[in-house]
């Protein structure tokens, strides 16, 4: 087995300078970057923080108790982030997704999702507004969530077996508890609801099938995420990746599939239904099958980063523009002009990149970044 290196270097510090282009760019909704892909999906992290150590994503011997989480004059408020959000809806974006870390963890967040609740698309329709959480917290929140004005939820899951799931968040935070989480979100109407399972071969693969059971009918989408080599202190291997064509053979030995077609361009999973008619699933191959040709997503960090990439190494810093006294003009502006720069496609070179390469030791961690 390779040994596993965790970087202890702060990637946060690492971003570029925004500039307010000389000449406006306006806001036509039809921006696109050097591939041509437009700007329809805006992610924003409202906290770096979560209270689940999943060691894909977080893990415990570096998201220890000295672990130097940003501090809350660093956060940007909610007033900052529905400023920025409503540039990004001029400029194109249709849906928002909060994310963190683990947003139900940030303070009075209904307020900002009453804020952002209250935008518009520039042909006057309410957003796709939509979040992203561990559960942990859902059964306590998801009536004032749905009250403040979101449309529905995605809930992180691991597994049903209860063991396993309290291995996998690494704190033996119960399964029942999530569960009972998704039963709240379901009563009080925030669906479609999904639920995201990170398969590791090895770890919780012999969980597909209980869960696919668990959900099947229940006109709940459960979607096979490939586990992905974000950030840096994973110790992420390909031997664990349990490639998302093999989640549906196994799948459909027993429950057979049927191909289903996009929803929406740009979607992250591909659907496939089961063929008696019982609901869908969706696998995310960000590992196996890249789908960075149709990637319309865009990050904002809890500091305001803008990350055009899941696996960045650099941010933009628009901070300076939002506490500097820029207008929304130029803040519009600068955003456009770094979506036009655009040209990343790390999933699609990833197979190309030399083993460990030192763009491994650099990227951001999702935490941060925002799922
Ligand atoms: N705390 C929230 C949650 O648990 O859903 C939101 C943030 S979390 C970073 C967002 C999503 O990223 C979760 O579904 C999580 O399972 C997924 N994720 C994190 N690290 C991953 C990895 N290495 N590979 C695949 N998915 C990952």
């Amino acid at each position: 087995m390779s040994e596993r290196v965790i970087p202890l270097i702060d990637q946060r510090l690492r971003s570029r300078p925004v500039a307010v282009p000389s000449q406006p760019i306006p806001a036509s909704g039809l921006l696109g970057d050097t591939l041509g892909r437009p700007l329809r999906d805006l992610r924003i992290s409202v906290t770096d923080r979560c209270n689940f150590r999943c060691s894909y994503c977080m893990p415990k011997e570096v998201f220890d108790k000295d672990y130097q989480y940003l501090p809350h004059s660093a956060l940007l408020t909610f007033e900052e982030i529905t400023r920025v959000a409503q540039q990004f809806v001029a400029h194109g974006v249709q849906k928002i997704r909060l994310t963190g870390g683990e947003p139900l963890l940030r303070k009075n967040l209904e307020i900002l999702i009453a804020q952002l609740a209250a935008l518009r698309t520039a042909d006057g329709q309410p957003l796709d507004l939509t979040l992203t959480t561990n559960g942990s917290l859902l059964a306590r929140k998801a009536q004032a969530l749905k009250d403040a004005g979101l449309q529905r939820v995605t809930v992180s899951l691991d597994g049903l077996d209860d063991a396993t799931f309290r291995a996998m968040n690494d704190v033996d935070f119960p399964v029942a508890d999530v569960l009972a989480g998704i039963e709240a979100a379901q009563r009080v109407g925030l669906g479609p609801i999904k639920v995201n399972m990170v398969v590791k071969r090895g770890t919780n693969d012999d969980q597909i099938l209980p869960m696919a059971r668990h959900f099947k009918g229940t006109g709940i989408v459960l979607r096979f995420i490939e586990y992905m080599d974000v950030g840096a202190t994973n110790g992420w291997r390909m031997d664990e990746v349990l490639p998302s064509a093999e989640v549906v053979a196994r799948l459909s030995a027993e429950l057979p599939l049927v191909p289903l077609s996009p929803a929406a361009p740009g979607e992250t999973a591909e659907r496939w239904g089961y063929a008696d008619g019982s609901g869908e699933i969706g696998v995310i191959s960000s590992v196996t099958h890249a789908f960075c040709r149709d990637c319309n997503r865009a990050r904002l960090s809890t500091e305001g980063q803008l990350y055009l990439c899941l696996f960045a190494t650099h941010g933009h810093d628009l901070r300076p523009l939002i506490r500097g006294g820029a207008s929304d003009e130029e803040l519009a502006s600068a955003i456009a002009a770094i979506w036009q720069q655009r040209d990343d496609r790390y999933s699609e070179l990833r197979a190309s990149l030399p083993p460990d390469t030192a763009v491994g030791g650099r990227r951001i961690e999702m935490s941060y970044i925002g799922g």
